[in-house]
């Protein structure tokens, strides 16, 4: 069966208010009536989750992250101050969650932890969207040793039949619209990780597995959409700061839908 292409996008920690949140998502929530051949998935901020997934069923809700353990009882309730689990968001209605966000690595989230929340996420139902991506590009190439770190250790003692049901983000940091002195990636640059990827999980699960969705995230917009679906063969797109302008956002799912793919 072919897999819709994913569009995503991660509103961080955007916007202030609800009001606010609803006119974003409403508006977004116009284009995607017409859209056929992609799904879109808005991954808004936790409080404003259950009024938005009331207000339209045409668009998929995520999260941005989830707490990496079941709690002893495997329920996803527990002393966890201050979590949010990955059980608690499926019953709202989420199916996605974002996990491993290099926004999230920087403020100390590690490979082992993200493992963890993979895990629990595939357990509660939801569909991890694992970010992985180097900070910097070095001549010697090391970069794909770390994506290669990244994956297998994120993905450590995940059942082979659940890779299907994960999508991977591949999100160079240094393409993302708000790291400082960024650069423009090629659909080239991530075609050619997206096939390093596939190679890493065939090696590490075997190659009769089922693949995930790999996307590419990092200041797309509909300028460059259409090159990382056609040119880079991606199967999806993250989208930072134009998943806000519902008109760009619009634009991106169209772009998606009429590139016949
Ligand atoms: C992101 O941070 O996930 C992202 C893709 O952001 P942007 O599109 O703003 O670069």
């Amino acid at each position: 069966m072919v897999k819709k292409k994913l569009i995503i996008g991660n509103w961080k920690m955007n916007p202030l208010t609800l009001k606010e949140a609803e006119k974003i998502f409403s508006a977004i929530s116009k284009s995607v009536s017409s859209i056929g051949k992609c799904s879109a998935v808005i991954c808004p901020p936790f409080p404003f989750i259950e009024k938005l997934k009331k207000s339209s069923r045409k668009i998929t809700l995520g999260a941005q992250d989830a707490f990496g353990e079941m709690s002893a009882t495997g329920k996803g309730v527990g002393p966890y101050t201050g979590e949010v689990s990955g059980a608690m968001l499926h019953d709202l209605g989420v199916r996605y969650v974002i996990l491993g966000h290099s926004e999230r690595r920087a403020l100390g989230e590690k490979d082992e932890e993200i493992n963890r929340k993979v895990k629990a996420c595939l357990a509660s139902g939801l569909t991890p969207v694992l970010c992985v991506g180097e900070r910097e590009r070095d001549e010697s190439h090391e970069y794909f040793n770390i994506v290669k770190k990244q994956i297998e250790d994120c993905l450590e003692r995940v059942v082979k039949n659940s890779l299907g049901k994960i999508a991977i983000a591949y999100e160079p940091v240094w393409s993302i619209s708000t790291t400082v002195g960024r650069r423009d990636a090629t659909p080239a640059d991530f075609k050619e990780m997206a096939i390093y990827i596939r190679k890493v999980l065939s090696d590490k699960f075997g190659a009769k597995t089922e693949m995930p969705r790999i996307l590419y995230g990092g200041s797309v917009s509909p300028k460059n959409a259409y090159g990382f679906l056609v040119e880079g063969e991606a199967d999806g797109l993250l989208v930072g700061r134009d998943s806000l302008d519902p008109e760009k956002f619009g634009e991106i799912l169209k772009i998606c839908d009429q590139s016949g793919i």
